[in-house]
């Protein structure tokens, strides 16, 4: 990870409220609050993991950083830019330098097309000039991403699931991008490949000086390849800290809970680890969100407070941030709310 002082993306209280209409007339009686005023920073060369269940808003945030979806609220800024609410035109060349990679690998590439259209598409559609043709510039890249640059021609149902995604990365990697948000990029997987996609994705970061934000649903695939973890609950980031201090001592109760979900493969290890925290319910809609702390309803640990003021995302560490009125781990770090509740 390089750090430097100035984030390469930005993300300052950004929401995405889709309304909820109803009636001929569309009236609108509601909105789904998928990201509720998160902010973040992305450091060049870094990989943030962002990670909680289906439904929290994580996707959501990738796409809107990405500018598929527009925000609501907030602000998103690349490389110093304010993008939040620029016209296509002005992004397309943006494009260039921020690529998704998304969960299913088969269904993200045209079943018609072949790898050498797919993963050539990105310089046809920006009409980019490559030294050697587009063929050329298509086979290193493939090679680059462990495919054999003479299956040029192939069809995307001619390779197992693991080599789909490698195709979707060459693709993704065709324009040299500066900030590629990975929608759980192993996932659809079988669990053997996917840590050698997750190594292969390793490797291209520290020769291409790529940044990742890697979205995940469990906290163990994010675990090697992050430099810092954020935690979302029901469109809020209630967790962000380093790696190593969020898998060692994370604060926030989600988080905790998360991380005893995670297995641990060594039995003598697991019978000295932590004790696995069933949570109960179903995450409440975002359509009507618990008031104050959304997590409350399904937190073995909350009080009164909890319903009824919402905690501040507050650094209760250095570079640890976290949003609790009673934090785990945090038996040193003062906390005024805690104390006075
Ligand atoms: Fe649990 Fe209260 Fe902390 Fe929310 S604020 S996570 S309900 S202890």
């Amino acid at each position: 990870m390089t750090s430097q002082n100035e984030p390469l993306l930005s993300v300052q209280n950004m929401e995405k409220h889709f309304p909820v209409t109803k009636g001929l007339l569309k009236k609108q009686v509601g909105a789904v609050k998928a990201v509720d005023g998160i902010s973040f920073d992305v450091f060049k060369g870094e990989t943030l993991g962002l990670v909680g269940e289906s439904g929290c808003g994580k996707s959501t945030t990738g796409r809107l950083v990405t500018r598929l979806l527009e925000p609501t609220g907030g602000k998103v800024i690349f490389e110093g830019a304010d993008i939040t609410h620029m016209g296509q035109g002005r992004l397309r060349p943006l494009r260039r330098d921020m690529q998704m990679i998304f969960q299913d690998p088969f269904s993200s590439l045209n079943p018609r097309h072949t790898v050498g259209t797919i993963v050539g598409a990105p310089f046809r559609i920006q009409g980019v000039q490559t030294e050697h043709g587009v063929k050329k510039a298509v086979q290193d890249i493939l090679e680059l991403v462990g495919l054999n640059p003479e299956h040029y021609n192939r069809y995307p149902h001619e390779f197992s699931g693991g080599q789909r995604q490698r195709i979707g990365i060459a693709r993704t990697l065709a324009l040299k991008p500066k900030l590629i948000i990975a929608d759980e990029p192993v996932s659809a997987l079988d669990v053997s490949i996917q840590a050698q996609v997750v190594n292969l994705l390793e490797d291209l970061q520290n020769e291409l000086d790529l940044t990742y934000v890697v979205i995940a649903h469990d906290l163990s695939v994010v675990r090697h390849i992050s430099d810092r973890v954020a935690v979302m609950y029901l469109g809020k980031i209630v967790e962000i800290a380093d790696r190593k201090q969020l898998y060692s001592s994370p604060m926030h109760p989600y988080t905790t809970a998360l991380l005893s979900a995670v297995p641990i493969p060594d039995p003598k290890a697991r019978r000295e680890g932590r004790e696995r925290i069933r949570l109960t319910g179903d995450v409440p809609s975002p359509l009507n969100p618990p008031p104050a702390c959304r997590f409350h309803t399904r937190c073995w640990k909350a009080q009164e407070i909890c319903k009824t003021v919402e905690p501040p995302l507050e650094e209760l560490a250095s570079g640890h941030r976290v949003a609790c009125h009673f934090p785990e781990n945090a038996a040193d770090v003062a906390k005024p709310a805690a104390a006075s509740a």
